[in-house]
């Protein structure tokens, strides 16, 4: 769906992004993660024929950019820093500008379309306020009825939750889940590590500029190959465990073993009372964290 060859921009002296290969299949939510400057924002913006890519190539949806932009961008929803809007006007009035802009669609069905889209972003109940009084997070929600309003094949989002409260970020995140679940490929950048692991599949992490982790995240999170353990009966369970137990606190042992199903039972025969038990998997932030330099822990959220 998107695939990049050696994609390179300068600004001067800065190089933002550094040869980067991305390929982003189709069926991904794919977490574009890297810290504040690391190069996001300025690889959608090449992404969508926005930049000029200083050297490399760029393929969305099997066509070249930006020489295709034309053709291809029709079939893209993008969200790029904060949606673009005439802030004189109701958010229904800039969709309608913008659907008229678009592929041809039919005019007649236009507003039934976007009552549509602005139901799924929970806009639906919107009054004729121009854009200019909507809070960020209202406009962001804008921006993405924009995007879907193209019912796109492909979805290139840039921080999609940026100025979402708690419950605004899931019900995004609801909806995008649907939407992939519907066919569509989702591309998003982030610096926030949930996100992206609660949300995508697969997973770019940018480094200064420079790719350092393209990878499925059911790859990258592989079990560690220790078991959790959750039991009111830990001192039990360690003298049981003697020697595979690597760390243990008031409820909970980590225990060197792969075989769950043969420690529970190995457990329970033996009195423990077992609460929870699961196989260990790396954390996204350590693999993240273990990969890039030491300045980009704001990655983290914290
Ligand atoms: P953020 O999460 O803060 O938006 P980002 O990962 O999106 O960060 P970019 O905005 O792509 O990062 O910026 C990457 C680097 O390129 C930064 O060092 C930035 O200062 C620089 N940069 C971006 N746009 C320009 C520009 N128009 N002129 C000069 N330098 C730029």
């Amino acid at each position: 769906m998107i695939t990049t060859r050696g994609l390179t921009k300068r600004f001067g002296q800065i190089v933002a992004v550094d040869h980067l290969d991305l390929d982003v299949r189709e069926g991904d939510i794919y977490g574009f993660l890297g810290a504040n400057g690391s190069g996001k924002t300025t690889t959608v913006r090449m992404l969508l024929g926005l930049v000029l890519a200083t050297s490399g190539e760029i393929s969305v949806l099997g066509q070249a950019m930006p020489a295709s932009a034309r053709a291809v961008l029709p079939e893209v929803g993008a969200l790029v820093e904060g949606p673009a809007a005439y802030r004189n006007l109701s958010g229904r009035v800039n969709l309608a500008l913008f659907d008229a802009m678009g592929p041809e669609r039919d005019p007649s069905t236009r507003d039934k379309r976007i009552e549509e889209v602005l139901e799924k972003v929970g806009l639906a109940a919107v009054d004729k306020r121009p854009v200019r009084a909507y809070s960020l997070g209202m406009r962001q929600r804008l921006g993405l009825a924009g995007a879907l309003l193209r019912r796109p094949r492909l979805l290139v989002l840039d921080e999609p939750t940026n100025g979402l409260d708690p419950q605004g970020i899931r019900e995004i995140r609801a909806l995008l889940l649907q939407l992939h679940a519907a066919g569509t490929t989702i591309f998003l950048s982030s610096h926030l590590l949930a996100e992206v692991e609660q949300l995508c599949t697969r997973v770019g992490v940018l480094d200064q500029g420079r790719l350092v982790i393209q990878e499925e995240l059911a790859t990258l999170q592989q079990p560690t190959g220790r078991t959790l353990v959750r039991t009111p009966d830990v001192q039990l369970a360690r003298g049981l465990l003697d020697g595979q137990v690597e760390h243990h606190d008031d409820a909970s042992l980590l225990v060197r073993v792969t075989d769950v199903a043969a420690l529970n039972s190995r457990l329970v025969t033996r009195g423990v009372r077992v609460e929870e038990l699961s196989p260990e998997r790396r954390a996204l932030e350590d693999i993240v964290l273990a990969a890039t330099q030491p300045t980009s822990d704001q990655l983290t959220g914290r």
